[in-house]
């Protein structure tokens, strides 16, 4: 997915602000030197009267200590058994060309 995105004005030119477009690109970072995939896992439970519980684990770089979290959740609320868990990757916006100065 990409879209055009105005880029504000560096300088006036005779007197007018010029704008430009540049179009943007949101893509997954798979540099050798990016930052790691984190996990989180939340819960999709509900208590007796319906409502979510929606309580969330934090968010971690292992991912077995992550799902340590639901073990412990589990173990206050026996009947939560449903749990989502998160992703937290990284991703870039990258631009067609670099906007000059
Ligand atoms: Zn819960």
């Amino acid at each position: 997915m990409s879209a055009f995105l105005p880029v504000p004005p560096a300088e006036r030119r005779g007197g007018r602000r010029l704008w430009r477009f540049l179009e943007w690109t949101l893509q997954a970072d798979v540099a050798p030197d990016r930052p790691p995939v984190r996990h989180r896992f939340r819960c999709a439970g509900e208590y007796e009267d319906g409502q979510p519980c929606e309580e969330e684990g934090p968010v971690c770089d292992d991912f077995a200590e992550a799902q340590r979290w639901a073990y412990r959740h589990l173990k206050v609320h026996q009947d939560h058994r449903s749990y989502e868990h998160v992703a937290v990757t990284p991703w870039l916006m990258v631009p067609a060309e670099e906007p000059s100065p």
